[in-house]
């Protein structure tokens, strides 16, 4: 019987996200903050070195949006500076950056030109990741070493025009040929990053299986070759922004795939799409944290020198408010994805959760962001002589694709609860035959004793920062208790329950970033001895987010009990078979 109340088998598995609805908190995911290597340290400084000094002469991200199109040079130069192979193994020719420098790297290539960060993740991240980590030793060796050159730019091809977020709908098929050399794959794709560049697909699609005697379709995945006979595509997508990465349509019409090019096993397509997307969806993360920091950059500027009623912007406090949360924020969201990011790298955690929690906060304050360095600028922030309209434009994407972050939310939210929910359907079964089960039952009771009696702590945080801490504890304890009796109550209907869904992910992800962000804080202020005035920027940063984050939490929380969800859904519902918001202004 175990004496710890909460769920997570800290054996298998283990993740920082779904221990806390269990009232855990696994400190030894999250702390010390990671030191980064010697190696990945020089690693970095080299290439990010190289990429400044070829970027400020050669990207143009404001001609590259007007354009539609980047310049061959910008295309050529990122090959050339081997940014193209940065996360292939070395073995294929690439660099073989850890998780840590490659999205170092994505979130400055982010910062330069978002849209060149497009092109970039859709070749590494997704394009070709799947060969990395599912491919065959020969498809590894006829894919990847031309992937890593630039030779070959490769896609990720999984939205259709009737299933984006409900991938599984696919309808795209790959028949088995009657000499089973080959497939031959029909149906189309939309929204495919780097289209119009590729020369290689990852390409989903259902395989006809027989499973029991029945006839099923299952997603499996294939590398296509972009040129083959049979595929086409379509004109480039009309974007709001990161215009220059190229979107198009890819149809195929009987392409014929051969077997040795089928990515991993029959029906395995949908787990290594979302394997794939899981370590993606951090280098959207730290893109957005980079972007963050080069927008306010700009706004920073423009406060110091634009004067009004005699004095600078910056110096009124609505204005200075912003700089302040979007500094806190970007604190604690670059904290996260090289927490993140260092998981990864070790190995042994799950951190699919995470990379969720890292995507969805940080490209939400990029957005909040953008508007808000837009807001600085004043009337020049809408003009198109200033970049600050671009910001906003291109900023917008990263809430969108790698998950969308409502669907992001609900996975956050489901699988958090799985363990709890499966526990307690044991424990739903023990109280049938009390008898037999007596030592289930005692060891919940147990565990609610414990729960009840004590809430979980922080032993690693930095002393100066243990009250800090504390309304973060509390409410993770708060959070696994409402879990419980959110589970108890809606039972198996908590799956269409997704106003709870969405505060129950809120909750995990402010407590991730702040968790977060303590652990960078105490790795500096052990790194300046204890002294805070040494490090006051990192002890200010992280009080202000962490008090913010516990405060939005322990309302998400309290929510789960007092809220208005009844009146929202009938308003909501109201509005959808009308097709009408809200009544009309009583003027006709
Ligand atoms: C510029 C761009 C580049 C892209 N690049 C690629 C690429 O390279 N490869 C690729 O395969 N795809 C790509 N996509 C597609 C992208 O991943 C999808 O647009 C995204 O997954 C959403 O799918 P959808 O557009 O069909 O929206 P839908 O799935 O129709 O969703 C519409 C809205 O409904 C919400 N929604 C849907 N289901 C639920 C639910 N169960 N609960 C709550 N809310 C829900 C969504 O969150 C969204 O707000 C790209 C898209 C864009 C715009």
């Amino acid at each position: 019987m175990s004496k710890t109340p909460h769920l997570a088998d800290p054996d298998k598995n283990p993740s920082f996200t779904k221990a806390i609805f269990s009232g855990e908190i696994r400190e030894d995911l999250v702390f010390p903050f990671p030191v980064p290597s010697d190696a990945d340290r020089e690693a970095a400084a080299a290439i990010l070195d190289t990429f400044r000094s070829w970027a400020a002469d050669t990207v143009d991200a404001r001609k590259h949006d007007h354009d539609g199109k980047f310049t061959d040079e910008t295309r050529a130069g990122m090959a050339e500076l081997g940014l193209m192979g940065l996360n292939i193994p070395e073995e294929y020719g690439g660099f073989g950056a850890s998780a840590m420098v490659f999205n170092r790297v994505f979130g400055e290539v982010g910062a330069t030109d978002p849209a060149l960060a497009v092109y970039f993740g859709a070749h590494q991240s997704i394009g070709c990741k799947g060969i990395t980590l599912f491919g065959t030793e020969e498809q590894k060796q006829k894919y990847l070493t031309k992937c890593a050159t630039g030779e070959l730019i490769a896609a990720f091809c999984l939205t259709e025009p009737g299933s984006g977020s409900d991938a599984q709908a696919m309808r795209s098929t790959a028949i088995p040929s009657v000499d089973g050399t080959h497939y031959v794959l029909n149906g189309s794709k939309i929204w495919i990053s780097n289209a119009g560049y590729a020369g290689v697909l990852t390409v989903f699609a259902k395989v006809p299986v027989e499973v029991d005697g029945k006839p099923k379709q299952r997603v499996t995945a294939f590398i296509v070759d972009a040129h083959a006979s049979g595929v086409s595509m379509g004109q480039p997508e009309q974007k709001m922004g990161i215009k220059a990465s190229d979107t198009r349509t890819f149809t195929f019409e009987n392409v014929k795939v051969p077997v040795e090019d089928r990515l991993g096993d029959v029906g395995h397509g949908f787990k290594i799409a979302l394997e794939i997307l899981n370590s993606g969806r951090l280098g959207l993360a730290a893109g957005s944290s980079r972007g963050t920091r080069e927008m306010m950059r700009h706004a920073l500027e423009y406060a110091k020198q634009r004067e009004q009623f005699g004095r600078p912007i910056g110096s009124f406090e609505m204005i200075q408010r912003k700089f302040a949360v979007a500094a806190a924020d970007c604190y604690a969201a670059d904290a996260a994805w090289m927490v993140t990011s260092a998981m990864v790298d070790r190995g042994g955690a799950d951190f699919s959760l995470e990379t969720a929690c890292c995507k969805i906060f940080a490209s939400e304050m990029a957005n909040r962001v953008a508007h808000d360095a837009m807001q600085i600028a004043g009337g020049i922030g809408y003009s198109k002589e200033y970049p600050y309209e671009q910001f906003v434009r291109d900023a917008r994407i990263n809430m969108i694709f790698e998950g969308t972050n409502e669907i992001l939310r609900a996975l956050i939210a489901l699988s958090a609860l799985q363990q709890p929910g499966e526990r307690l359907k044991e424990i739903g079964r023990a109280f049938k035959d009390p008898l037999r089960s007596i030592g289930a039952i005692g060891g919940y009771i147990a565990g609610r004793a414990v729960r009840q009696l004590t809430k979980p702590e922080f032993t690693r945080v930095h002393a100066l920062l243990r009250d800090d801490a504390e309304p973060l504890a509390d409410v993770i304890h708060a959070l696994a208790t409402g879990v419980e009796a959110l589970l108890m109550s809606e039972g198996k209907q908590i799956i269409e329950r997704q106003f709870h869904q969405e505060r129950l992910a809120n909750a995990a992800i402010d407590i991730y970033l702040a968790v977060c962000a303590l652990s960078r804080c105490t790795a500096a202020l052990e790194g300046a001895g204890g002294d805070e005035t040494k490090v006051a920027s990192d002890v200010d940063l992280t009080r202000l987010f962490v008090a913010a984050a516990a405060r939005r939490a322990r309302r998400a929380v309290r929510a789960l009990t007092r809220n208005q969800d009844a009146r929202q859904k009938a308003v909501a519902e109201r509005a959808l078979e009308s097709a009408q918001l809200c009544p009309e202004v009583p003027l006709g």
